[in-house]
């Protein structure tokens, strides 16, 4: 599909990055659970990962259209953007809400890389997907807050200095409305104590985490925006944060499908290429007409988005579809590559394991169905 503008550059850009890493990179690092240093490194000298922050904070301030296409050829590149992509998105809360003081303070230094915000703390082990019900608290004293709870699936936090913390200032039963009381604080992890980050091990390397805070003292001025404020402010950021790992989907799902069809060419059993079988020729077929549909509305999504728009049920639909085609493209690699589908050296079971992410965060299936029932079709709220 050609893009409406010409992203050709970019796209070309990425992939050449990208060739500097390719699948032994990879799998070296998922054997040891390591973080991809290097290419994080080298996405963030080019400039890729402030690519949403505005150029008069020192970022190349492109469309949300432009950004997708970089997560989408890392990913179609074969890597792996969920190592960072959350330094694309985080920032936009700060960006959105934050005073001129910490824009000017943070965003110039994130654009530059010196300042690393990967680090996203709303999950809690209690609270789940009902994120009004986590339980750490902010508590006011005097000229600083005291942050007392835990986090889980903080993922990056070891690779970051900053998080965009959400915690609970006021009580929920004192909160003027359901959805207030809550508080997003930029937390400098490198200045505070009280901070115990655990790495959790999980079935593809996500340097995820969870984090314990006992006693954390932040000084009051790393409240962004408004005490009591932060679930909108947090909500805000949502629909960027789902374009983007749309758009991801959209990459692997392009990988999985040329794997696939190249593989299908050569491979001969029975004395012909397997994918003259319409047996194998077809599964292919299918994964490469979601992908392509998914991949419609992921652009709606970011044009509406860039365009101000409300983009709330596209946002959702979009990362509905692009994580349901790129893990119907995982499971047709895997089918049509046989055995081969589970050696290591072929980067598809490591691929399978990192696009299975995607229907389940940053927000699972039930709950964007459940969005769509109620704000698009104007269902009863369930839960
Ligand atoms: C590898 C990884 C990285 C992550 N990174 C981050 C991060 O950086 N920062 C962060 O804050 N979070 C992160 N998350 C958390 C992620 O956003 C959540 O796991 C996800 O939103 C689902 O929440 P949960 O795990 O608490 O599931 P739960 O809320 O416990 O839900 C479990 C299941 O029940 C379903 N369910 C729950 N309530 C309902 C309902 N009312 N109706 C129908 N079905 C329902 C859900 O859809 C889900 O399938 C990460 C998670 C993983 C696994």
């Amino acid at each position: 599909m050609t893009d409406s503008v010409d992203l050709a550059p970019i796209r070309d850009a990425v992939r050449a990055l990208c060739a500097d890493f390719p699948g032994e990179y990879w799998r070296a690092l998922d054997r040891e659970r390591a973080y991809p240093d290097k290419f994080v490194a080298a996405l963030t000298k080019a400039g890729f990962l402030a690519a949403l922050i505005p150029e008069e904070f020192g970022g190349s301030g492109l469309t949300m259209t432009a950004a997708a296409a970089i997560m989408e050829e890392i990913q179609a590149s074969g890597c792996n953007g969920a190592a960072c992509h959350a330094q694309m998105y985080t920032m936009g809360t700060l960006l959105r809400h934050g005073s001129p003081d910490q824009k000017a303070r943070y965003l110039p230094a994130i654009a530059r890389g010196e300042l690393r915000l990967q680090a996203f703390g709303v999950t809690e082990p209690t609270s789940g997907t009902d994120t009004l019900a986590l339980r750490t608290t902010a508590v006011r004293d005097g000229d600083a807050y005291v942050i007392n709870g835990q986090k889980i699936w903080t993922s990056r936090a070891e690779h970051s200095d900053l998080m965009l913390l959400l915690a609970r200032t006021t009580p929920r039963e004192q909160a003027e409305k359901r959805t207030a009381g809550l508080t997003v604080f930029l937390v400098d992890m490198r200045a505070v104590q009280g901070l115990t980050v655990r790495p959790i091990r999980t079935m593809m390397n996500h340097a995820t985490t969870e984090v314990f805070f006992e006693n954390m003292r932040v000084p009051a001025e790393a409240v962004i925006g408004r005490e009591g404020e932060g679930f909108r402010y947090i909500l805000s950021g949502m629909n960027a944060e789902r374009i983007l790992i749309a758009a991801e989907c959209i990459g692997d799902a392009k990988w999985f499908i040329g794997k696939a069809a190249a593989y299908a060419g050569e491979r001969v059993v029975f004395g012909r290429p397997i994918g003259q079988n319409q047996g194998v020729q077809f599964p292919i077929a299918r994964a490469y007409i979601g992908m392509r549909a998914a991949e419609l509305m992921v652009r709606e999504a970011a044009t509406l988005y860039e365009t101000g728009n409300d983009c709330g049920a596209e946002a959702n639909m979009a990362k509905q579809l692009a994580a349901e085609a790129s893990w119907a493209a995982a499971d047709m690699c895997v089918q049509t590559h046989g055995g081969f589908g589970f050696a290591e050296e072929f980067d598809i079971e490591r691929k399978f394991r990192e696009t299975r992410l995607y229907t389940v965060a940053p927000i699972s299936t039930n709950l964007v169905l459940s969005y769509i029932a109620e704000h698009v079709l104007g269902l009863p709220r369930s839960y």
